[in-house]
């Protein structure tokens, strides 16, 4: 399908990595031709190791408040002073560990655009949303969050990822007729909800991308890249992937 979305791969570490990890990502991905918008989220203490890289970087995760008295916390002008530009938001494992809600996922998001990052916002649903085939009401509510606070203009800025809980970290994808379908109902409704956002926003597909299944998922026509976990960890597989968005 035509359309002017830039392919985009994201790495999400997780709590994985060490220094030479980080190096050998800094040294060795700038050796290789990727077309696609590549941005590598590691654990928020080695951002500033990385160094003379040609890739994004981003954070796992970000307070919805300023700097201030939140012990623990990072807040968005950390984050950009130490080198990023794009913050995960929502991830599955935080909405669990963390009781992190859609609305106040959305607080982060819309902090993290008024500051100047780009928001990497998760939406998924568990396998017995799946089962009860109640996908599309689910993943709604969780798209409603986001266009109940975010301006269309926000909106715009936003990257959202596709990551079934079930296909996370089980070497169980979604088959990529089963990813084609829920990005093109998230598109749909952003479309609807919040004046056409749905055509221009980047929608990526996670949830156990490997280097053998990446093509086919990112060329479907909603799908314009992947965020990737356990690959996102092994250099070769993760250019790989980068290689076929
Ligand atoms: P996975 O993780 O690629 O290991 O399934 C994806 C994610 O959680 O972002």
């Amino acid at each position: 399908m035509e359309n002017n979305r830039v392919p985009m791969v994201a790495g999400n570490w997780k709590m994985n990595g060490d220094r030479s990890l980080v190096s050998q990502f800094s040294n060795e991905l700038k050796t290789q031709q990727l077309s696609c918008t590549v941005v590598i989220c590691p654990p928020s203490i080695y951002l500033p190791l990385f160094s003379n890289h040609d890739f994004s970087l981003g954070g796992q995760n970000v307070s919805h408040l300023d700097n201030g008295a939140h012990t623990g916390e990072l807040s968005v002008a950390m984050l950009k002073d130490a080198g990023c530009s794009h913050v995960i938001v929502g991830h599955s494992e935080r909405r669990e560990s963390q009781h992190e809600s859609s609305e106040l996922v959305a607080k982060k998001a819309a902090q993290a655009i008024e500051q100047g990052l780009v928001p990497i916002v998760c939406v998924g649903e568990p396998l017995s949303v799946r089962e009860q085939q109640t996908v599309e009401a689910f993943i709604g509510d969780q798209i409603k969050a986001l266009t109940d606070l975010l301006s269309v203009e926000a909106l715009k800025r936003c990257v959202i990822a596709y990551e079934p809980i079930w296909a996370i970290g089980t070497g169980k994808t979604a088959t990529p007729q089963q990813a084609q379908e829920v990005h093109a109902f998230i598109r749909q409704t952003l479309n609807e909800n919040a004046q056409g956002v749905g055509d221009s926003i980047s929608l990526l597909y996670g949830g156990s991308v490997k280097a053998d299944n990446a093509k086919e998922l990112f060329s479907q026509p909603d799908v314009d890249g992947g965020l990737i976990g356990g690959a996102s960890l092994k250099l070769e597989d993760f250019i790989a992937i980068c290689q076929a968005a």
